[in-house]
């Protein structure tokens, strides 16, 4: 197996919100705003999308798909018993791997192949153009929204005593700009093995991302996708360039499902 660097496939994008979604900050018992659940901000005080939850969310989605077809895919103990986890324990099987191709794992004594993780994901940051005058006309925060939500008693099934919350969410309606996903490709089989990034984005639109997803939070779509291919050469000859004009993909769509219809075409343009 070669493994030096082929090329990059870089994904550009953005996320809409579609139902108002909430991903945790550190509370850490700590009230901000008297809030008891606020979503995570960057330095300026706005909500973003850290790139390790993004990158966290489509690997859970992937694995749980691997596990429908596989009775053996959870194979790593939580140390609580319960088998919750997957890791692959041959050559031959990582190879195959979606998951471990994809995401990387530790060289082991039953792992002797490189195993890099071939997948980074940055963090995506609010488009502040995308919170309308009418919608901050109807927020509680200067972006986001404060929801009261009870907690129910999972026993019972009924809302516990005094308990409700306060939570907030950034609005249906936001977007979250430079989106990028980079994805390393080392050898002809990793430019297959991208099909599963774009499955696995279009699994998140219909899962959702940050907390409470079970009462209907964190519904995202991925739009205006644009991706690019650079060659190693392209690297070192300072040939990069992620200009709309350069994206291989605009003819055959820019959304995570038209991208996976035509997945064999994009492929090919993976040149060289
Ligand atoms: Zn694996």
């Amino acid at each position: 197996m070669n493994h030096s660097l082929m090329g990059k496939v870089i994904i550009k994008g953005q996320i809409e919100v579609k139902t108002g979604m909430r991903i945790g900050g550190a509370t850490g018992g700590l009230k901000i705003g008297g809030l008891d659940l606020n979503v995570i901000t960057d330095p300026e005080g706005k909500p973003y999308i850290p790139g390790s939850s993004l990158k966290g969310k489509l690997r859970s989605l992937l694995e749980k798909k691997e596990a429908a077809n596989n009775p053996y895919f959870w194979n790593v103990n939580d140390g609580k018993g319960n088998l919750s986890g997957h890791k692959c324990e041959s050559n031959e099987l990582y190879t195959k791997c979606p998951i471990c191709r994809i995401w990387g794992i530790a060289v082991s004594d039953k792992i002797t192949v490189p195993t890099p993780t071939r997948l980074l994901v940055s963090d995506s940051y609010l488009d502040e153009k995308s919170i309308t005058q009418e919608m901050k006309d109807n927020l509680e925060l200067e972006y986001t929204e404060v929801k009261y939500e009870t907690a129910i008693n999972r026993l019972t099934g009924t809302a516990l005593h005094q308990s409700f919350r306060q939570i907030e969410r950034v609005p249906a309606g936001a977007r979250f700009k430079d989106v990028e996903l980079i994805y390393n490709v080392f050898d002809e089989q990793d430019k297959d093995f991208l099909k599963h990034v774009f499955v696995a984005l279009e699994l998140l639109e219909h899962d959702y991302l940050g907390g409470m997803g079970s009462r209907g939070y964190g519904r995202v779509a991925f739009n205006s996708i644009e991706v690019f291919w650079n060659k190693r050469e392209n690297y070192e000859n300072g040939e990069i360039a992620l200009i709309p004009e350069r994206a291989i993909n605009k003819d055959l769509g820019t959304t995570p499902a038209e991208i996976v219809q035509k997945f064999e075409e994009l492929k090919k343009r993976l040149a060289g």
